[in-house]
């Protein structure tokens, strides 16, 4: 099919990629002209396992091209998706002008009848406003579908070319079924194709982002009062994930969640709520516990150091909101970073490959190592914020020998308290406060 994909950021770079590896003609198209060109040589300006060699394979062939050009992307495809950002509004809601400026562009380019799909995150009666705003623009006949993304940073590829289900939305069998068509080589292994109405599709997305990280926010705070009375998160956690009614994955307590979705996507859930006359209270307060277990873990560091961090040398290893991606919109890292700064700790920062984008937000106000063991120079404590795998099997001994005093705050609960325990070193973490032997599985 001709494809032309609007927006060429996380997702849509992703998507266009994977829709052209299975034979379609994509045309990825960017207000960005900067990242266009880069494309266009081969160089991609965001890191996402796998994704280069998809790109520079698909470009080669000749089924993937780049342009600034909407007109020319447009005019030559049958099916316009539309995955530009929808970041929050000062106010919490979601900001639609991308897609607005989008689907109005469109509507002045369209040549003949196009099926356009709304990729990006959009509130519930989105698509409708949209099909409005894009007939009083246009004679031409058009569709409108809401198909939602719910690829993960780091996994991406695989997300999409393995997805769990699919969801599209529409009015017209018609369309549904060319839906079907093209996604039928992502959904071999029988994974469903889910078609519904529009609502239900755009609504689906913002559920299911609510949801799990309501499950996140849930264990942050079972772990928080497992610190107070003795118990073990790692035990609570696989008690209760090994039941097929809750199931074992986002079961994982920490510094909380981040990224560029669901921090946006309840605050703009909890807004929906509202403008409808519902306060979303479950939602809220996941959002609200999960700001305040950014506080939590610094309370954590401000307890061990009771004189105050004033001068203090602390190492964080992790700035992208969650590993194998450079992404660091509403990472953890950031919160942290700031009140450890503000009270005047001096701090030095390791990620294997988020440094860059980190840097263009904090400049020179921390330190950047040129890797994770000379982070720890002379540092008093060490604070681990994002699970990079690089992070999980580390010579102890030689970070204690790089380390002023031995101290791990482990907002991942990444590493063993026995051993460290054992090591000399003093160890923090979340719900997992120590005590009589360790259960078996
Ligand atoms: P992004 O910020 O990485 O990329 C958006 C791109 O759109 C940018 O390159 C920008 O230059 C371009 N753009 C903006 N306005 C444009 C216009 N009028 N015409 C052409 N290009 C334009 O965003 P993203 O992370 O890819 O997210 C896109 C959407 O997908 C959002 O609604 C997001 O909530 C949703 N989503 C994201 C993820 C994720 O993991 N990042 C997962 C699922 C869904």
């Amino acid at each position: 099919m001709k494809i032309c994909m609007i927006g060429t950021g996380y997702v849509g770079l992703v998507s266009g990629s994977c829709l052209a590896d299975m034979g379609n003609n994509v045309i990825c198209i960017d207000t960005n002209k900067a990242k266009i060109d880069k494309l266009s040589k081969g160089e991609i300006d965001i890191y996402e396992p796998g994704l280069s060699e998809l790109v520079r394979r698909n470009f080669a062939e000749g089924r993937l091209s780049f342009t600034t050009d909407l007109g020319h992307g447009v005019t030559n495809s049958q099916i316009c998706f539309i995955a530009v950002g929808t970041p929050q509004s000062e106010d919490g809601t979601a900001d639609l002008k991308h897609v607005s400026n989008a689907a109005l562009a469109v509507a002045r380019a369209m040549n003949d009848y196009k099926i356009i799909v709304v990729k990006s995150t959009v509130p519930v009666g989105s698509c409708d406003a949209i099909a409005e705003m894009i007939r009083k623009e246009t004679t031409h006949d058009f569709d409108i579908v809401s198909n939602p993304e719910f690829l993960m940073e780091g996994a991406a590829i695989d997300n999409f070319m393995k997805p769990e289900r699919v969801i599209v939305g529409c009015g017209s069998q018609t369309v549904l079924d060319t839906m079907r068509e093209l996604y039928a080589p992502f959904t071999r292994t029988g994974n469903p194709i889910l078609t519904m109405d529009v609502r239900s599709a755009e609504f689906s997305k913002y559920a299911a982002n609510a949801i799990l990280s309501t499950r996140i926010s849930f264990m942050n705070e079972m772990a928080n009062l497992c610190d107070r009375v003795g118990a073990d998160i790692d035990n609570v956690r696989r008690a209760i994930g090994s039941d097929s009614r809750v199931g074992p994955k986002f079961l994982f307590p920490g510094v909380g969640f981040g990224g560029s979705c669901f921090p946006k996507d309840i605050s703009a859930l909890i807004r929906i709520g509202e403008a409808n006359g519902l306060p979303l209270r479950v939602v809220k307060a996941t959002r609200d516990v999960n700001e305040g277990q950014r506080e939590v873990f610094v309370d954590k560091i401000r307890a061990h150091f009771p004189g105050g961090l004033d001068s203090l040398n602390i190492a964080i290893w992790g700035l992208s909101f969650k590993p194998n991606t450079d992404d660091i919109r509403e990472a953890p890292s950031r919160t942290i970073v700031r009140m450890l700064l503000d009270e005047g700790a001096r701090l030095t920062v390791f990620d294997p490959v988020a440094v860059e984008n980190f840097r263009a937000v904090f400049n020179d106000t921390v330190r950047y190592a040129p890797n994770a063991y000379d982070a720890l120079i002379d540092a008093d404590a060490l604070c681990l914020i994002t699970e990079w795998n690089e992070f999980r099997n580390v010579d102890f001994d030689r970070m204690k020998r790089l380390m002023r005093r031995p101290v791990i705050f482990d907002g991942r609960n990444q590493y063993n308290r026995r051993e460290l325990d054992r090591l000399g070193f003093t160890y923090y973490c979340f719900g997992r406060p120590g005590g009589p032997p360790e259960a078996g599985t």
